[in-house]
């Protein structure tokens, strides 16, 4: 252990170079810029160590395109002896840029103990710890059993559809090629998050009956009726929601609770490009809800509060229809705390950092979903450097402290989960 942290330690530098050079590929999504030399650069890094190395591009998935490759990035290390694979998954797409910026967002300023850009910290500070973590591994027990792998992949931030999804329905993430799965996502470096609420998004749609402005009683406004929706959630909804509590521990604290959000409405006619508005009462207004619901909900019982609360409204209010479509849907989930990749981590928090994790549910989901459902692989958590609030935020940054810290305790989770193996 001692010669795996000093090792951790002569690799700062090149620990903070990696997290600039990964900053500096502008890898926004969307449009999903940058992804293939950033999943090159990735590649051709673990190559040279000695992994194999594989570019998987997610043909025909959303965003897919000659100018905008969905290009993933796995790369493996095989042990000298035949046992379990330790994986570490990272997004390699970020977010748009926003306003507010005072540095640079892709140049890799460093301050003080902070390295600034556009996913230093969600997540780009976690997959370079966790390239470190594996390499001062290798390096210090060359005749390890088992494998190690990192992924580089795309599309996390629009549902990871070209990216983990894409990996696990090729089988990727199942169990007879990986055992464990750690997600450097910045949960902050003494948290293990061990999965999400779930979502569901839907499109709320009301009608109306066109007619002239001047006359709206000859119309039936869908704005109208879609404020008959809006006053039930207010009055009915959001009250039974908040009563929903969860023994999940889901942070920050008032997402212990069932959520609802509304991501957007649309009603009438779009105003002109000279702003002019419509002149017509309009016939349909659309609401998209974003509903997280907790691991005691059913999903089922989720979708049919709307559908009551809607034929509620159609019951009592004349003329008043509806037509409810299904968007999106992820059930939630929860690694058990006894699984091996959780004590792993969690013993190895204790020693670099001399106290116990938090174990933390994520309020929203990430690519643990996929790997999941679709992988049927169990034994998966977030865990990584970064401060969760920062994420998405302006002048993102991470920490380099951090940074090495959980370097440290991901190379002591590979050596608690593959073993100490180094020749006497
Ligand atoms: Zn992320």
């Amino acid at each position: 252990m001692e010669e795996l942290i000093k090792r951790i330690e002569s690799k700062r530098d090149d620990l903070v170079a990696l997290t600039q050079d990964l900053i500096r590929f502008p890898t926004i999504n969307p449009p999903g810029e940058a992804y293939a030399p950033c999943a090159r650069f990735i590649g051709e890094r673990l190559a040279y160590r000695g992994f194999s190395v594989q570019y998987i591009r997610a043909f025909n998935t959303p965003g897919d395109s000659d100018t905008y490759p969905r290009l993933n990035v796995i790369a493996r290390y095989e042990g000298k002896r035949p046992g379990p694979c330790v994986h570490f998954n990272s997004h390699i797409d970020v977010v748009e840029v926003g306003k507010g910026w005072t540095r640079p967002p892709f140049e890799g300023v460093i301050e003080g103990d902070n390295i600034y850009g556009r996913g230093a910290c969600d997540m780009k500070g976690g997959l370079a710890a966790s390239i470190i973590a594996a390499e001062a591994y290798i390096e210090c027990n060359p005749d390890f059993a088992g494998a190690i792998e990192i992924s580089g992949t795309c599309d996390e931030e629009s549902g990871g559809f070209g990216g983990v999804a894409y990996l696990a329905k090729r089988g990727f993430f199942d169990p007879d090629r990986v055992d464990h799965v750690i997600i450097p996502e910045p949960l902050n470096k003494d948290r293990i998050c061990l999965g999400h609420r779930g979502v569901w998004w839907a499109e709320i749609e009301t009608h109306g009956h066109i007619a002239h402005g001047s006359m709206p009683f000859l119309g039936d406004c869908a704005i109208r009726h879609m404020g008959a929706v809006l006053d039930a959630f207010e009055t009915t909804l959001f009250p039974a929601l908040a009563l929903k509590r969860t023994d999940m521990p889901v942070v920050p604290e008032g997402a212990k609770q069932s959520t609802l959000n509304i991501n957007s409405i649309h009603g009438g006619q779009t105003e002109g490009a000279d702003g002019l508005p419509s002149p017509c009462v309009p016939d349909s207004c659309r609401m998209i809800i974003d509903r997280r619901f907790l691991i005691e909900e059913d999903i089922g019982a989720v979708k049919r509060e709307i559908s009551h609360l809607l034929d509620t409204l159609k019951a009592k209010r004349p003329s008043f229809t509806y037509d409810l479509r299904e968007l999106f849907e992820v059930l939630p989930t929860m690694t058990d705390k006894d699984q091996p990749v959780v004590k792993a981590v969690s013993g190895a928090i204790s020693q670099i950092l001399g106290t116990q994790p938090d174990y933390v549910i994520s309020p929203g989901t990430y690519d643990q979903k996929h790997i999941d459902r679709i992988g049927k692989l169990k034994d998966c958590i977030a865990y990584g450097p970064g401060i969760l609030d920062l994420a998405h935020q302006p002048d993102e940054y991470v920490g380099i402290k951090d940074m090495v810290d959980s370097t440290k305790i991901m190379a002591l989770a590979i050596q608690t989960l593959l073993g100490n193996t180094n020749p006497s």
